[in-house]
């Protein structure tokens, strides 16, 4: 029998508890007291003020599943195997106790012993300077040498500015031949999915000064993180995340709302992965409390539900469909993520809100776009200007990467220019109109959405924001 994703889950944090690592839940998609970034996107991202000896960890070591969410992955989604923009990072975190030795040797010993991945088709990247690690896994470990591959900074050292930094040691699994790009250079660190990085094991050993010294940390810090979705994939022996046990019956629902069966044609599988995983981030990010709006987290959401809407209006499903694919979505995460079951009549009432919202206007709006594009085609041009795209976005809902897409399919794009001046002007006259007040009642219409739980109120806010900006 093959592992589910659920078991995978529990499998890694239940080593790493067994090599003495406090195992912490999940924190949410939503930083708390970070103000440099949006949406969590890696494991390590909110243990950041322990890294940074801001605060004290509960224990030097500890283990996480965290929830993550990167949007600028979401080019990739639907075309390669490996990218989501919502996946789960697994982790294991040392702070100033145990250092690459110990983080080799555990990471060796849980693939090739607990899920018992055959060597012959595991891979490691090393920084090309870091020979420590090199003598580690060949020496310590016992990995053969010629299965190292040295890459350069851009790839294997982690560094933001200034502060910890230091390089990194990827783990790859080769999926064959079949999968490869068949260019005669395709090796670790093709983007294709061949080689697929499942494992990132990061070494903070450096501080990094204003004047782009690299100090040694006196008690370097360790943080990696497995992509649960990618190691699943390679467990199960499927073709893309998207077909892994928990993500597949998710995709299968939206197929059957579709009427369409998954692997009889390139361009609506796409659909049906961009469905899947959107609706997968979508859930996440309302249950944590993000609601849509044109800014921000908000808009984040707003973007990612709006492009699932409109992949289902490709494939020909009527109407709002994505708040009844949230069911699925929390009936397969709800057991790690007790919340989204507890917070489900609200996460179900917002989605539907707010495809309900688009629904009235996206037939219209793609009209339009679709009027637009035979213009441009009609004069040989291939340039939207940047008044039809706001026009989209103000008076449609459509977002500028929604009909930048449905442009990319004509082989044409936007005055991005043009658009961003129209937006810059409505952005000033709204700020102006409203004062400062605005951020706070926002926070306070949240929190109202969650206490008195009798009544949803989160769109009003909503409501209130778009008559603002409009
Ligand atoms: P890639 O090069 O494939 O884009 P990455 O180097 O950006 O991955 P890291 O930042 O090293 O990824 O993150 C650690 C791990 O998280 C990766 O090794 C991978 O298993 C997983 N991961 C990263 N991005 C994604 C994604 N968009 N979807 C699913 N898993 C991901
Ligand atoms: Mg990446
Ligand atoms: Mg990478
Ligand atoms: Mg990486």
């Amino acid at each position: 029998e093959k592992l589910g994703l659920n078991e995978i889950r529990e499998k890694f944090l239940a080593f790493f508890e067994s090599k003495g690592h406090l195992r912490l839940p999940s924190f949410p998609l939503v930083p708390q007291g970070d103000a440099s970034l949006l949406l969590i996107n890696a494991g390590m991202a909110p243990l950041k003020p322990y890294f940074l000896g801001k605060e004290t960890p509960p224990s030097k070591r500890v283990t996480t599943c965290q929830k993550c969410i990167r949007t600028p992955d979401i080019e990739c989604v639907g075309l390669t195997a490996r990218h989501g923009t919502f996946f789960e990072m697994l982790g294991n975190f040392s702070f100033g106790d145990y250092f690459k030795k110990e983080v080799t040797q555990w990471a060796w010993e849980f693939i090739t012993k607990v899920l018992e991945i055959p060597e012959d088709r595991l891979w490691v990247s090393v920084y090309e300077e870091d020979k420590e690690t090199v003598d580690l896994w060949v020496k310590n470990v016992g990995v053969s040498p010629d299965r190292i591959v040295y890459l350069g900074k851009e790839d294997n050292f982690w560094e933001i500015g200034t502060g910890p930094c230091g390089p990194c040691s990827e783990i790859y699994f080769d999926r064959g031949e079949e999968y490869g790009c068949g260019k005669p250079d395709c090796a670790v660190g093709c983007d294709c999915d061949r080689y697929v990085e499942f494992w990132n094991l990061v070494f903070t050993q450096f501080d990094k000064d204003e004047n782009g010294n690299y100090n040694r940390l006196a008690h370097p810090n360790i943080d990696t993180g497995m992509g649960l979705e990618r190691i699943a994939c390679i467990m199960q022996g499927v073709t893309s995340i998207f077909e892994v046990d928990t993500i597949r019956r998710i995709l299968d629902a939206a197929a059957d709302m579709a009427k369409l069966t998954y692997g009889k044609d390139r361009n609506t599988d796409v659909s049906l992965r961009v469905i899947t995983d959107h609706i997968r981030s979508t859930v996440f990010l309302v249950s944590d409390g993000v609601l849509p709006s044109n800014e921000g987290r908000g808009y984040v959401l707003r973007r990612l539900l709006r492009r699932a809407a409109r992949h289902g209006k490709l494939l020909g499903i009527e109407g709002p469909f994505l708040y009844r694919l949230a069911r699925v979505v929390a009936n397969e995460s709800r057991q790690a993520y007790p919340e989204l079951e507890r917070n489900f009549n609200y996460i179900e009432k917002v989605i539907k809100t707010e495809e309900e919202r688009f629904d009235e206007t996206i037939d219209q709006g793609l009209e339009i776009l679709k009027g637009y594009i035979d213009a441009l085609k009609a004069e040989n041009k291939t340039e939207l200007p940047g008044e039809q795209a706001f026009k989209l976005y103000d008076t449609y809902g459509f977002p500028i990467d929604l009909t930048k897409e449905i442009l990319a399919e004509s082989d044409m794009q936007v005055d991005e220019n043009a658009f961003k001046e129209l937006m810059d002007r409505q952005r000033s006259r709204a700020r102006s109109a409203r004062g400062d007040m605005e951020d706070a009642a926002w926070e306070e219409d949240i929190f109202a959405v969650f206490e008195g739980n009798t009544e949803f109120t989160g769109y009003d806010a909503v409501e209130t924001e778009a008559v603002v900006l409009g």
